[in-house]
Order: structure tokens, then sequence, then C-alpha cells
């Protein structure tokens, strides 16, 4: 990297670095545009019952194919979006999509079908939080019983003695909170009784050892064991091979979600699927 001192050692200008800064501020100029559009989609990833079969939820997941780029990661853009304060506007239209889907999704089943929606941590932390969820929920009476957030374990126990009783009266109107990426926050399993949550996803990392590691598969059953004694439903995500699925049905856990079911799916195909996932089901655990 070539590099240029100016002045004295503290003041370093370094091509390479104004260079990514100036394509992060012109790809956040997008991002803002885009937004105001409406020009982000949402992907839908289907989440399944392991004991009956069925389609259970589905996971909301935002899209964007920038002009110039091509599609970008949400690894990418969730983050600048964060930093440019349109985080509220971009939650927004995800929950908007994916109420209108699981509208259209329980009807068509004539059972109730729950969407999640990520929130980040910014979100949960910023004190406009609980003003912006009730409002939505008010405009939306349906709402609360067909969707759920989720929170990254992480971003909870940070928010939780402000955040703990917000969430539990969002539980009592019907919403469903989901404690996001579980395994990677270092937290204890003791503290799992103390959260507002209803649902406990399973990190990718934890279903990656599985197969190949004796003691990942104690921890996952021990903490499948708990959740269920708490009434606690444990989702698996990540889930990418034929022995993990099988795995994760023997161990009792609940549900499941990943690329071994389906990756996730832009609107149309994720309707034009929705009756055929007990079939489906039933072929990969034939296989596996
Ligand atoms: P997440 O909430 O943990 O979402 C799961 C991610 O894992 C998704 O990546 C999904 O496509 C991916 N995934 C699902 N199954 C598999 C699998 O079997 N193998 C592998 N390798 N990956 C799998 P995606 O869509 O790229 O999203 C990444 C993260 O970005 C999400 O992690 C979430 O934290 C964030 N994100 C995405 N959409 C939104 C959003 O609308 N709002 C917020 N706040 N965050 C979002
Ligand atoms: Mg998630
Ligand atoms: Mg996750
Ligand atoms: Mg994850």
């Amino acid at each position: 990297e070539q590099a240029q001192q100016v002045g004295g050692p503290a003041v370093i200008v370094d091509r390479g670095q104004a260079d990514r800064y100036q394509a992060r501020v012109r790809l956040g100029r997008r991002l803002r545009d885009a937004l105001e559009r409406r020009q982000l989609s949402v992907h839908y990833q289907p989440v399944l019952d392991l004991k009956s079969g069925l389609l259970v939820g589905a996971e909301a997941l935002a899209r964007w194919t920038d002009e110039e780029r091509g599609p970008v990661s949400p690894a990418e853009f969730i983050p600048l979006a964060e930093a440019l304060g349109l985080m509220p506007s971009l939650t927004r239209l995800v929950l908007l999509r994916a109420n209108r889907l699981a509208s259209w999704a329980s009807e068509q089943l004539g059972r109730p079908l729950r969407v999640a929606v990520n929130i980040s941590a910014g979100e949960l932390h910023a004190p406009e939080f609980t003003v912006r969820a009730e409002r939505f929920l008010a405009a939306y009476p349906v709402a609360a019983s067909q969707l759920e957030i989720e929170v990254t374990e992480q971003t909870l126990i940070q928010a939780l003695p402000r955040v703990g009783a917000m969430l539990r009266a969002l539980q009592a109107g019907g919403l469903s909170v989901a404690l996001d990426d579980f395994g990677t926050g270092f937290s204890s399993l003791a503290v799992l009784q103390q959260l507002p949550v209803n649902k406990l996803k399973l990190d990718r990392s934890f279903v990656q050892g599985l197969e190949d590691d004796p003691r990942q598969r104690v921890l996952t059953q021990a903490v499948i064991d708990l959740a269920g004694q708490l009434d606690i439903t444990v989702v698996a995500e990540g889930v990418e091979t034929a022995g993990q699925l099988q795995l994760l049905r023997t161990m009792r856990c609940d549900q499941v979600q990943g690329f071994y079911l389906s990756r996730p799916l832009d609107t149309q195909t994720f309707q034009a699927r929705l009756h055929t996932w007990p079939q489906t089901m039933q072929a990969l655990l034939d296989q596996s």
C-alpha cells in the first residue's frame, strides 16, 4: 500500500484507505436512494417442523442489488445502514413485506405461519424502539400474531435491563421473540430462563460441529433439553447436510432451517412452494 506521510507520524494519508472510504460513502448514498425508492427486496427462508414435517415459519432476509456493484451482502449493507441511521426505515420495509406475506400464507394454509424479522442491536437499544414497535402493532393489529422478532444473544444480554420489560409487554400482545445466533454469545445456559424469549436459534457454528464432534452433540442435547423444559422452541440454523438433519431429529430438536432444506427464496418462489413442504421434508428425511 502506498502511504504518504504528512507533517508527522500521526497523520498518515493512505491512498487505498481514502479510496475505500470514498467508495463506502458513495455506496451509502445509493443505499439511501434505494431505500427511498423501496428498491430493496426481501427473501424468505422456510423454517420446518421436524416432528410434523410442516412449514411453520420463515425468516425474512433483506436483499439489495446495487446498480453499480450488483448484489451486496447484508453483512455489508446492514452495518452501513446502521451507521447512516437508515435501520428504522429498512426494518419498516421488511416488517411490512413480512406481514403481508405472513397474512397471505396463513390464509392459504388455514393455520398461522410466523415470519421472523431481524432487529439489529442499534435499534433494540434505541429509546424510540418501544414507541415504534407499539405504533406498528397498533396500525397492523394482526401483525403481533404472525410476526416474530429475532434479536441476537449478545444484543439481548447487553440491552436486557432496559428492554426486558418492553419485550415481555410485546410478548403479552402476541408477538414472538427469538434469540438469534445462540451459542455465540458465551452467556451461560442458566440465563435462558430469565430471558423474554419464545424461541432459541442454535447458531450455524453449533450445527457445523455436530457430525464430527461428540462434545458438540452433548452440548447441543443439553441446550435442547433445557429449552424444552423452559417451553422454549429450538430451531437449528444453517443445516447443510443430511447427517446434521438426522442427528437433530434424533436429538428432538423442534425446528430446522438451512440450505439443505431450502435457500432463502424470493416472494414468488416462496409462494409457489407453499404447499409442497410436507413432501419435500419427507424426501429429505428419507435420504438421511
Ligand atoms: P441471521 O439472522 O443469522 O440470518 C441467517 C443467515 O444465514 C442468512 O444470511 C442466511 O442466508 C444464512 N443461511 C441460512 N441457511 C444457511 C446454511 O445452511 N448455510 C449457510 N452458510 N448460511 C445459511 P444473510 O441473508 O446473508 O444475512 C446475514 C445476516 O445479516 C443475518 O444473519 C442478519 O443478522 C443480517 N440481516 C439480514 N437481513 C436483515 C434485516 O432485514 N434486518 C437486520 N437487522 N439484519 C438482517
Ligand atoms: Mg436471524
Ligand atoms: Mg441467525
Ligand atoms: Mg447466524
